[in-house]
């Protein structure tokens, strides 16, 4: 018979959940690590890592995972591939509902359950994911070194990253479902005075179709026109879905998109409940980012039980 009762629960095993379990551990909290699939959530997908600072050839996703398990694992971390179905949190002592009909209870809970990009769902885009499909540019943009790319988005995300794009790609087309930017007039003005930009507008992408990798983008307009567009790869940037199905959502504050809102500790809006890595409300999501949240979290939870003052 498992365990059921823990000082500290985290929910969600990519670089986030195993940093904070590597410090829990290393804390010696009575901890476990919950992990619905595969330990290291989109990181693993990851082909390769070119700016985790200390991997000067860079890493493949696959790696970067393996060690930080690894590292966990020294230290003795607990975790269980165990999908939480429900949670609640109002409690002093939180209670998670497993799929397998577990009942885990701990005093704090950390939130790492992740996010995924929003897709096309287009023909072409699973088929070239990670071939010519990107959604990190700061990943993969030094792969497009002089080639035409494009962009499919108008948020502040797809426009950043697009002038990202401009420092390696020869031309960057930036494909946009309407005739106005949703991004902030300084990235929109930016955007329009870089000579490598071109803009699709009234444009939406019906297929990514290629031999080995990506080599063209079908384009359908408002108007009903269709036209070919000639790319080595596509970035997509049409905004994150958070994991948070599992989520309390009435007990937790959540911002306009369903991300977990948190203080710069990782503090929720609950006692004892903190939140890290992409699940967060914030700007950037990054593995770098994602692992010190991961650490800043189970330090917070080890202030919020008393084990450090
Ligand atoms: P976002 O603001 O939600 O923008 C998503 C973009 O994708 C919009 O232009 C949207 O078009 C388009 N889109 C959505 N679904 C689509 C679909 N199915 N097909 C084609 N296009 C689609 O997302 P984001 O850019 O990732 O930004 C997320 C949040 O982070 C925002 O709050 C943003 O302000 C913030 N952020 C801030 C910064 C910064 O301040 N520097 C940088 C990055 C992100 P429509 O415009 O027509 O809806």
């Amino acid at each position: 018979m498992s365990r059921t009762d823990y000082q500290l629960v985290i929910v969600g095993g990519g670089p986030a959940g195993l940093t904070a379990g590597l410090y829990a551990a290393r804390g010696r909290l009575d901890c476990v690590l919950l992990e619905k699939g595969a330990l290291g959530g989109q990181v693993l997908s990851t082909d390769w890592i070119d700016n985790y600072p200390g991997f000067i050839d860079g890493i493949s996703g696959f790696d970067l995972i393996d060690k930080m398990t690894k590292h966990a694992d020294r230290f003795g971390l607990e975790t269980r591939i165990a999908p939480v179905t429900s949670m609640d949190l109002t409690e002093e002592i939180k209670t998670l509902h497993l799929e397998n009909g577990d009942r885990l209870t701990a005093r704090a809970v950390i939130i790492s359950t992740g996010g995924r990009p929003r897709q096309l769902g287009v023909p072409g885009e699973k088929e070239f994911a990670g071939r010519g499909v990107s959604y990190c540019g700061t990943c993969d943009a030094p792969f497009y070194r002089n080639q035409e790319v494009a962009v499919a988005g108008g948020g502040n995300t797809a426009i950043q990253e697009a002038l990202h794009l401009t420092k390696f790609a020869d031309k960057v087309t930036i494909i946009h479902r309407r005739d106005e930017l949703r991004a902030t007039k300084i990235l929109q003005e930016k955007a329009f005075a870089n000579d490598k930009i071109e803009f699709l507008w009234n444009a939406h992408v019906d297929a990514i179709e290629g031999e080995n990798g990506v080599d063209r983008l079908r384009i359908r307009y408002n108007n009903g026109e269709k036209s070919t567009l000639e790319v080595t790869g596509i970035f997509i940037f049409i905004g994150a879905i958070p994991n948070n199905e599992m989520l309390p959502l009435d007990q937790l504050k959540t911002d306009r998109g369903g991300f977990v809102i948190t203080d710069t500790e990782m503090q929720t809006n609950i006692p004892g409940v903190m939140a890290a890595g992409d699940i967060r409300s914030k700007n950037y999501r990054q593995i770098i980012n994602a692992a010190g949240e991961g650490a800043v979290a189970e330090l917070s939870v080890e202030h919020f039980l008393g084990a450090i003052v």
